[in-house]
């Protein structure tokens, strides 16, 4: 890994998807514009959140760092390497470095296969391991550092639960060695409890083998907990980038005030007293955005200038940057 380089430069991503129509020949009639013009950085061994309701680009953008997706603008940089438009060949070790971690542990695990199996074919596929008792035994190792028994590798995935499931994903993951994870909503489909549990495993094993998370949530307390850095994402774009300590005491962005309003506080003095911030209606479509700041049609400060023109990412500090008129 280059020393000066970020583990992951994003810069100016754009994905969109283009929408045919017409009844006797099809024709491009416009795009859905799922990410248009992301920019962040990822450091080795930390994590980035990136948060926003359901639509707003976040997971598109990690399937987009994967590769997964074809991209329609800007840049995607892996330990110094440009990879936007890299071939498959050039692609093998980077998608080795670069593991998702899924909502749904269950459809990514073949139900046919025992957990060994499961952890150990990626192994096969990148070649680890001289020998298939050598894939078994790391396979085993990995069980234990997910906190399963190695007596589990023989099961099937259905024998376990949602959050053990979970583990076995983390685990398959982690038999490639990556640097990097791309946690896709990890936790939203668990039990608060379990939730914690695993939120705790990605801290420990992040301390343990210095890896970088991209840690997709649709809200503001998941990635709490585990972030350095926070990216708030409306409509396809970044609104708001902080430390996590900023983004959580400072907002400035009045749609992360509102979703930082949305997260229940324990402490029902702090509860009673904060301002909470009513965010009107859905969110619009990404095929055709507002004009403007695309917050607008929603945002409770907004003024004429919002409805015109589009406000760009600016640095209050080298902490904390807003798209905003206002700020
Ligand atoms: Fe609200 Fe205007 Fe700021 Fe957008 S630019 S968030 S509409 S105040």
């Amino acid at each position: 890994m280059s020393s000066k380089s970020p583990l992951l430069e994003v810069e100016d991503l754009k994905v969109h998807f283009p929408v045919y129509g017409g009844i006797l020949a099809r024709k491009p009639i416009g795009a859905v514009q799922a990410v248009d013009g992301v920019s962040f950085q990822l450091e080795a061994g930390k994590t980035l959140g990136l948060v926003g309701e359901s639509g707003c680009g976040k997971s598109t953008t990690g399937l987009a760092v994967l590769r997964m997706l074809a991209v329609t603008g800007g840049h995607i940089r892996f330990d110094g390497t440009d990879i936007t438009t890299a071939d498959s060949g050039t692609m093998r070790p980077f998608r080795r470095r670069m593991q998702m971690i899924y909502q749904d542990p269950f459809g990514a695990l073949d139900p046919r296969m025992t957990v060994a199996d499961i952890i150990a074919e990626p192994m096969i596929v990148h070649k680890i391991g001289a020998s298939a008792s050598d894939r078994r035994g790391r396979a085993t190792e990995l069980l234990e550092m997910v906190g399963l028994r190695p007596d589990m590798a023989g099961r099937y995935v259905h024998e376990f639960s949602g959050g053990q499931r979970q583990r076995i994903g983390i685990a398959r993951a982690l038999a490639m060695q990556p640097d990097l994870l791309i946690c896709d909503e990890p936790v939203s489909a668990l039990d608060v409890s379990i939730q914690a549990q695993i939120v705790n495993l990605f801290r420990s094993l992040q301390d343990r083998f210095g890896l970088g998370y991209l840690f997709i949530a649709h809200d503001l307390a998941v990635v709490r907990h585990v972030s350095d850095q926070i990216a708030v994402m409306y409509l396809g774009r970044i609104v708001e980038i902080a430390s996590s300590a900023n983004l959580y005491t400072n907002p400035q962005h009045p749609y992360t005030q509102a979703l930082l309003a949305a997260v229940a506080i324990p402490d029902p003095d702090v509860e009673a007293t904060r301002p909470h911030i009513p965010v009107m209606g859905e969110v619009p479509g990404a095929m055709n955005p507002p004009s403007g700041c695309r917050f607008h049609p929603r945002c409770p400060r907004a003024v004429a200038q919002c409805k015109t023109e589009s406000p760009v990412l600016r640095a209050l500090s080298g902490q904390q940057s807003v798209a905003c008129h206002l700020v």
